[in-house]
């Protein structure tokens, strides 16, 4: 059996391990590569909203599949405490001695190798398999298994595949989905991993609408939270959503547009609404693709202004905020408040009411989900009535 013990932080896994993950397999023909993320090391200091260790398995086994041959594996992790890979070797060696042994290790990690813990003792137990980060990486790649040989005998594999560089360091700070297995992506986004902080996203949209609108927002996000401590709602979940509701109000129509396409949004709204309306699916699509933003909180802002079927008590929440927020002074609002503090779905009702009203005022027709949200939300108190 021809095993490869591929470790790292995995903080997350990104196309990079698995590309290097698959060309070890072909490369060295293996019956299996192990992704076997570490403890926490001593020497790394992990980002806020980091994931756990058990996390970043759940996330190796996500990615795995998409390799042949490749498994994640909690050795290491069963083991208390971070561990010098030189006692892992050993271990597995120990409990697999019939096992033919690789270790994958990345360009960075075959330069600084000679600095591990005892790097005799790892060699005595597994050749290693080096896989270069970055084309560039070739000749100090050379060098630095040209000491390794000399100094330790080291049997020595070196990777011919074409490179895939980068980094999870830079997938945590680009939150590009992009560099991610769409299965590990996912789950990062439904696990708030790695998500900025409301204090960063404060000024990036600041710096994307106009200062009226940025207090609107701010408005919103207060009346938000609010309301979801008021209706035991997930107040983290509308105060992002809120925060985001309306970033990209304020680009053009033809922007928007670009923009729907390159995310495959799709707009079924009449020609004169369309304008007023494609901000929601934009920041919606926005906050999910660049900003790694979860489900409930996309969905929110989704149907802020046209409502939706099925809506969450935090998307009514938010959808309610961005209508009585303390900025907004149209006839009515006061009423709107008053209802707001009484009960959420007759709020809703109102507030829908009132937006069907405005939009038929202003000569255009509601779009036809705003009134399946009055519907709904008139069904779900008629059956809370019918209950008490
Ligand atoms: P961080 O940015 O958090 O330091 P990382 O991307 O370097 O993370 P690790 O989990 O620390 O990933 O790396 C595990 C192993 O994978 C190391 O041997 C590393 O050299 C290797 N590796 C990481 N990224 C690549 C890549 N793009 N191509 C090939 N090997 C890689």
């Amino acid at each position: 059996m021809r095993t490869c013990i591929y470790g790292g932080t995995f903080n997350p896994p990104h196309l990079g391990h698995l590309a290097a993950a698959k060309a070890a397999v072909e490369e060295l023909q293996l019956d299996q590569i192990l992704l076997m993320p570490n403890q926490t090391p001593p020497h790394k200091v992990m980002p806020a909203n980091s994931a756990t260790p058990e996390q970043r398995l759940e996330m190796c086994r996500l990615a795995a599949e998409l390799v042949p041959n490749c498994k994640a594996s909690d050795f290491e992790l069963q083991q208390p405490g971070p561990s010098y890979t030189a006692d892992t070797v050993e271990r597995y060696h120990a409990a697999h001695p019939e096992e033919e042994l690789w270790l994958l290790v990345g360009t960075d990690m075959v330069e600084s190798f000679h600095r591990w813990r005892d790097p005799a003792r790892i060699l005595k137990h597994v050749r290693l398999a080096v896989v270069a980060r970055d084309e560039a990486d070739r000749e100090s790649i050379r060098a630095a298994t040209e000491n390794l040989r000399r100094e330790y005998g080291a049997g020595i594999d070196i990777l011919n595949n074409p490179p895939l560089p980068m980094s999870s360091t830079e997938v945590r700070a680009s939150r590009d989905g992009s560099l991610l297995p769409e299965a590990v992506a996912a789950y990062i986004r439904e696990h708030r991993l790695y998500r900025p902080s409301l204090e960063e996203l404060e000024q990036r949209v600041q710096g994307m609408v106009k200062e009226k609108r940025y207090r609107h927002i701010l408005g919103c996000r207060d009346t938000a939270v609010e309301l979801a401590r008021k209706y035991g709602a997930d107040v983290e979940t509308v105060a992002y959503a809120a925060l985001l509701h309306d970033m990209t109000k304020e680009f053009s129509l033809e922007d928007q547009l670009k923009l729907a396409e390159k995310w495959n949004i799709i707009l079924d709204y009449e020609q004169e609404n369309l304008p007023h309306l494609i901000h929601a699916d934009t920041a919606a699509a926005m906050a999910r693709e660049e900003l790694g933003m979860w489900q409930a909180v996309c969905d929110a802002i989704a149907s802020h202004t046209v409502g939706g079927e099925k809506m969450s008590r935090e998307s009514l929440i938010v959808y309610l905020a961005d209508l009585i927020e303390p900025t907004r002074a149209f006839p009515g609002v006061e009423a709107l408040r008053e209802a707001a503090v009484r009960d959420l779905t007759e709020a809703c009702i109102l507030a829908t009411r009132r937006t069907i009203e405005f939009v038929k005022s202003q000569g255009r027709e509601p779009y036809y989900k705003t009134a399946k949200t009055l519907e709904e939300l008139m069904k779900n108190t008629s059956e809370t009535e019918e209950k008490e």
